[in-house]
């Protein structure tokens, strides 16, 4: 369904710990964009994660739930805390519920050196890392999620599940992906698929369907890498690889990894998006080790929120929407670049210091 009117909804979910305080430097930012640009935004603030489940015994409840699927698009900060705990020993994740009631199958996590960031490589192209991970997100090794068999005290077993139809729509979403990053940066789009499929008989049928799909896309080129060679390469030569689409388990290590080159947990967007929905949110966590103390970098926020201005504007919201969302991504690269360093980089300036320096851009 496209957008029908100017005037978008956002379900907002700040979570628990820092997620908390990078939703607060979002909106600071987002409403004088939104003025600047004449974008009807409109919030609706709703309440999950392990502080709701504390407080009311349930971490999203059906009536969030709904206004969650009915809003435009979901921004969430980070949700989950330590000790607490569904009762059978696992996190407080609501997010999760959100990616397979929602079917967002695909999650964008991209990876970009920003200008004046050290990045974890002494090379100098390692300024020029500009990759996305692509993580399938509903099935692979996380389709038995919570549905792990113990036979007896003596072994555990968990399934891997690779359908055609998944894999069919991730591959497609990785070409067009590559394709409108192509336009940008003019130069020929490449997918990559990451996989096992000298071992595994579901990584075999994966890289065969994305093949298949591949031959819909001839203006994109079309590679396969190994799991286990991506995690050398992505060490040794990132700057040399654009998308890269992966199985759940696989997106998920390697999207710390790719968070790790590039300054860390604090610089890394994501967004989990599907054929009707989306949800965008940093990578990282809660950070209980740091929340409540206004050191949260919120660029990974800042980030995700722009690709939710980009999404919204490519459903139908307009071109002022897809504009807002350069412009904030323009502003971030330009606070770093004239010398903004968060406590994480070695820094000082906290989160709301980043929102008035990237503000101030805009
Ligand atoms: P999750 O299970 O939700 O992925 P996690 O245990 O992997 O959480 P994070 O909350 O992502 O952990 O934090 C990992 C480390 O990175 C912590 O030391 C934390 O302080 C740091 N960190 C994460 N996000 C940020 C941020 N936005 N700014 C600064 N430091 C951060
Ligand atoms: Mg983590």
């Amino acid at each position: 369904m496209a957008l029908s009117s100017n005037t978008v909804r956002v379900a907002l979910m700040p979570g628990d710990g820092i997620g908390t305080e990078v939703t607060e430097a979002c909106i600071a930012v987002l409403e004088p964009l939104a003025r600047r640009h004449g974008l009807g935004l409109g919030f609706d603030r709703l309440r999950a994660g392990a502080m709701a489940y504390r407080d009311t015994g349930s971490a999203m409840d059906e009536a969030t739930f709904e206004r969650a699927r009915d809003a435009d698009a979901i921004l969430l900060g980070a949700m989950g805390w330590p000790g607490i705990r569904y009762p059978d020993g696992t996190e407080i994740a609501p997010q999760l519920d959100l990616r397979f009631r929602l079917g967002l199958y695909a999650g964008v996590r991209p990876i970009r050196a920003l200008p004046g960031v050290p990045t974890a490589l002494a090379d100098p192209r390692a300024a020029e890392i500009d990759l996305v991970i692509l993580r399938e997100s509903t099935e692979g090794l996380f389709a038995a999620r919570g549905r792990g068999e113990i036979i007896d005290d003596r072994e555990a077993r968990d399934t891997m599940v690779i359908t055609r139809a998944t894999t069919e729509r991730l591959s497609d979403f990785a070409f067009n992906l590559a394709r409108r990053r192509a336009a940008r940066r003019g130069r020929k789009g490449r997918v990559t698929l990451v996989d096992k499929a000298n071992v595994f008989t579901g990584f075999a049928f994966m890289r065969k369907v994305f093949h298949e799909t591949a031959a819909k896309h001839a203006d994109v080129e079309a590679a396969h890498h190994y799991i286990d060679a991506m995690a050398l390469d992505l060490v040794r030569r990132p700057w040399d690889f654009d998308v890269l689409p992966t199985e759940n388990m696989f997106g998920d290590i390697l999207s710390d990894l790719g968070a790790g080159l590039i300054g860390g947990m604090g610089f890394a967007p994501s967004a989990d998006i599907g054929d009707t929905h989306a949800v965008f949110q940093p990578s990282h966590g809660t950070a209980p080790d740091i929340a409540g103390k206004g050191l949260a970098n919120p660029t990974a926020m800042l980030l995700s929120a722009a690709m939710m201005l980009d999404w919204l504007g490519e459903r139908g919201a307009g071109q002022s929407w897809a504009d807002a969302s350069a412009e904030l991504e323009a502003a971030v690269d330009a606070a770093f670049a004239e010398g903004l360093r968060t406590p994480d980089i070695g820094g000082t300036a906290g989160t709301a210091e980043v929102a008035r320096r990237v503000a101030d851009r805009i």
